[in-house]
């Protein structure tokens, strides 16, 4: 049994560490937002007074924070301070690379062990335990980590040293944004030129066109039934997750000077879509912009 404090316990957060209770881990919990509290009591988290508190004698940490600005601020003003020498900080928020490496050299300079896990695999990924996790960090701390990974995960990559958790984070959302629109722009030029929808699919979904967007988030309803299309596009992922991935993306291209057009348009695109209402539909249902001549 490892002591374990699990600190923010929205959306996501609340399902992993429920995960761990259930795998029989000493979890104390902790969220700055009283009704997150009461949320995780009911769900059956023990909950600390404090972040303090529930880091002090705790082997590991995980933090599921909004942005890095939170993590690097609580690391700072209270966690790295009360916890034991060595702790394993896993920080699983998706924040940029370079702010993951700042809270990396934070902790290390501390005395603690630290790896950057994010997550994708959504809501429904972390309450069947079935997350995809994307390390960074050494591989010592990363099989620290595995173990309590692999309660909330199914799928858990080592990317390389500090921070490429992160990296490999957005390089795959980066995809997803701009290959979304490409299939969204292609249902509706198939509709302009007389294409029925399911043929369309029959041919794409197993032609050279594949991909998730296309056979399991597919922007139109009926060829894939589960997909958002479906229930007016509520979401899977919401388009003010996929604008804040691309805002990260965006960062990551700049700092590296990375002549990536496609990304820097998806991101344009997302950022103007989730200003409106499509911040709480599906991305998918970008193709709603697309087709009113909004994009
Ligand atoms: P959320 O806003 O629901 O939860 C974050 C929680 O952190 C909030 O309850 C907030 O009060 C708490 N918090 C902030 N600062 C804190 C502090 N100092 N101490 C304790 N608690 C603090 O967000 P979420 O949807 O759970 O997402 C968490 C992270 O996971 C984000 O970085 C997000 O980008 C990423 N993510 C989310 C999804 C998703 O589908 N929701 C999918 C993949 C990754």
């Amino acid at each position: 049994m490892t002591r374990i404090a699990f600190l923010g316990l929205g959306h996501m957060g609340l399902p992993m560490a429920r995960n761990l209770v259930a795998a029989g881990h000493d979890v104390h919990g902790f969220d700055l937002v009283p009704a997150a509290v009461d949320a995780a009591t009911a769900a059956g988290i023990p909950v600390a007074g404090s972040g303090a508190d529930a880091v002090t004698g705790a082997d590991v940490v995980i933090t599921m924070f909004p942005a890095g600005r939170h993590v690097i601020a609580a690391y700072q003003e209270e966690l790295l301070s009360a916890a034991q020498p060595r702790t394993l900080f896993i920080e699983s928020s998706t924040i940029a690379v370079d702010e993951a490496q700042t809270a990396h050299a934070l902790a290390i300079e501390a005395g603690h062990r630290h790896i950057d896990a994010p997550v994708s695999g959504g809501v429904v990924g972390a309450e069947n335990g079935t997350l995809a996790f994307m390390v960074g960090g050494s591989e010592e701390d990363f099989a620290a980590a595995l173990p309590l990974l692999e309660i909330m995960g199914k799928r858990i990559v080592h990317c390389g040293g500090p921070g490429l958790g992160q990296a490999a984070k957005v390089c795959n959302n980066m995809i997803l944004a701009v290959s979304q629109i490409a299939v969204a722009e292609a249902f509706v030029l198939g509709e302009r030129l007389g294409l029925e929808h399911q043929a369309l699919f029959d041919v794409v979904s197993q032609a050279s066109g594949q991909c998730w967007s296309v056979t399991t988030n597919c922007p139109v309803p009926g060829p894939v039934p589960t997909s958002p299309a479906n229930r007016d596009y509520q979401p899977g992922f919401a388009g003010a997750l996929m604008a804040k991935d691309l805002g990260l993306a965006l960062q990551a291209i700049e700092q590296t000077s990375t002549d990536a057009r496609m990304g820097r348009l998806a991101q344009e695109i997302y950022a103007a879509f989730a200003a409106g209402e499509g911040a709480g539909r599906d991305f998918s249902g970008i193709i709603t912009d697309i087709r009113a001549g909004e994009v």
